[in-house]
């Protein structure tokens, strides 16, 4: 029992007796980082500057087990604080010290350090834990996707309660090592640079290193056993590839696609500036789920998005999110559209490129296509709410806002804006109230109109607008480019 219901009296003369009366305020961190779409996601009263997992990883039991060490200051002054994380740990110290801790909530472990921590501290937490990921369930789900000859972590808004306690939310980024133990013949592929491997007693430990600043969601796992593919962008970023062995029917689709991920990157630089990481490529595990993620250097690509043949589209998609989305993360999750609009509007870009269909062509059908009695319109992307927030509205209406703004402030302005922001946001965080404003900076337009209109109404936007938008407003008869199909493929990019 590490939670004391004591009178408010008795709580000041207790601390009074262990600490320094200066301690004697010192509180909890909140259970939320205040997010308001998951209010219980990511802590307060910290920030997580390091994560190092060492972890060993038996398929044959999905038993994880490790050690995680994370390297933190505080914010406030804390008498405990919580991390996010659902398997069971055995030990946990602060500054070396051995630290008292219990569960609550649905994914909540509450520390309370031997000695409170003052604000500033730079605070190094241990975390010895053991569990088998597919046997735990928050809010009655699970992320962790058990395969045949492994485990994947890799889901959003939520991932790594499975498998390393963190403070999870995007708002606290942090760079990782994380090295895993795994039988010999087995792989662990994760995030980043691949440091080395080393065999011992029957076990392969792989040692993988992300460098820069990286969100919860964005840290992955997958073992298994995999086929890997090496190569190197034409600008030297190494790739590493990686696919189940036992794909099937779906093994060469998926291969002629994701090859593809240096070159889709050499060509995404030429729209959203140099690519931030020293490392790059891609992984498909066999897994049941059909959605795709942008896991930090390495996205997770699930068989089903090739199950009707190759899909350049996909891996733009996710690659586009290296920059918007990784790099430049949501502050919080109500800004999704920083996300998922940008990655549709790369894949307009690319049927463009491929003489598929223009991006305005592309707009054109989606605001046609849907009636405006269409449920589609009710989602406003830019505030979509956390039912709605992968609707295929934040997608498609958030990219049909884009077409509407490269229209508005023409194509120069429009795409100094699409290569400005990645930089101006790098490693860090940002709201759609910050990209109205760079652009409205950028275009020297007041936007606000615009955005309104496109993005937060909800309702469609009527023919007079749209016709003043450049988007065409016949409620019919606008046929699908003929990269529709392959990007309509890819709608179940996210979402579980
Ligand atoms: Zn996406």
């Amino acid at each position: 029992m590490h939670r004391r219901l004591i009178a408010p009296g008795a709580l000041a003369v207790s601390l009074l007796l262990t600490v320094p009366a200066s301690a004697a305020d010192y509180k909890p961190g909140a259970p939320g980082i205040g997010d308001p779409y998951y209010p219980a996601y990511g802590n307060g009263g910290y920030d997580v500057s390091h994560y190092d997992l060492r972890l060993k990883y038996q398929p044959v039991t999905d038993t994880l087990e490790g050690t995680a060490t994370l390297l933190a200051r505080t914010t406030q002054d804390l008498s405990r604080f919580n991390l996010d994380f659902l398997l069971d740990v055995s030990e946990v110290r602060v500054g070396g010290a051995k630290a008292s801790f219990a569960r609550s909530g649905e994914h909540e472990l509450e520390i309370t350090p031997q000695t409170p921590l003052a604000k500033g501290t730079p605070v190094t937490i241990v975390v010895r834990y053991r569990g088998v990921p597919s046997s735990k369930q928050a809010y009655g789900f699970t992320n962790w996707h058990r395969t045949p000859d492994g485990g994947v972590a890799a889901n959003e808004p939520e991932a790594a309660w499975w498998w390393f306690p963190s403070n999870d939310h995007p708002l606290d980024k942090a760079t990782y090592d994380v090295s895993v133990a795994v039988p010999d013949g087995t792989q662990a592929i994760s995030n980043g640079t691949l440091q080395s491997t080393s065999s011992r007693a029957g076990w392969t430990r792989y040692n993988w290193r992300s460098a820069k600043p990286q969100a919860t969601y964005l840290a992955t796992l997958a073992v298994g056993r995999f086929d890997i593919t090496t190569g190197r962008t034409e600008s030297g970023i190494p790739v590493i590839n990686a696919y189940s062995k036992d794909l099937g029917d779906t093994a060469g689709a998926a291969r002629a696609s994701v090859e593809r991920t240096g070159e889709v990157t050499d060509w995404l630089t030429g729209y959203f500036g140099p690519y931030p990481y020293n490392a790059l490529g891609g992984y498909v595990p066999n897994v049941t789920t059909g959605y795709a993620l942008e896991t930090q250097t390495r996205p997770f690509y699930s068989p089903r998005q090739f199950a009707g043949g190759s899909n350049v589209s996909v891996v733009v998609h996710e690659l586009a999110h290296q920059w918007y989305g990784d790099l430049v993360s949501v502050a919080g999750w109500k800004d999704i559209w920083i996300n998922e609009g940008f990655a549709r509007y790369a894949q307009w870009l690319w049927s463009e490129h491929e003489g598929e269909g223009t991006a305005q062509e592309l707009a054109d059908h989606v605001y046609a296509s849907h009636a405006a009695d269409d449920p589609f319109w009710k989602v406003k992307p830019g505030d979509p709410g956390p039912e709605h927030q992968f609707d295929i509205a934040v997608y498609d209406r958030g990219a049909l806002a884009l077409q509407v703004l490269r229209n508005e402030i023409g194509d120069r302005a429009f795409f100094t804006i699409l290569k400005g922001w990645p930089a101006k946001y790098a490693y860090g965080n940002a709201t759609v109230g910050d990209f109205q404003a760079y652009a409205e900076q950028v275009s020297g337009r007041s936007l606000a109109g615009l955005f309104d209109t496109w993005l937060f109404r909800p309702s469609k936007p009527g023919a007079p607008a749209a016709r003043g938008a450049g988007v065409a407003s016949r409620s019919s008869g606008v046929t699908a480019p003929k990269s529709w199909t392959k990007i309509t493929a890819t709608n179940s990019v996210h979402g579980r």
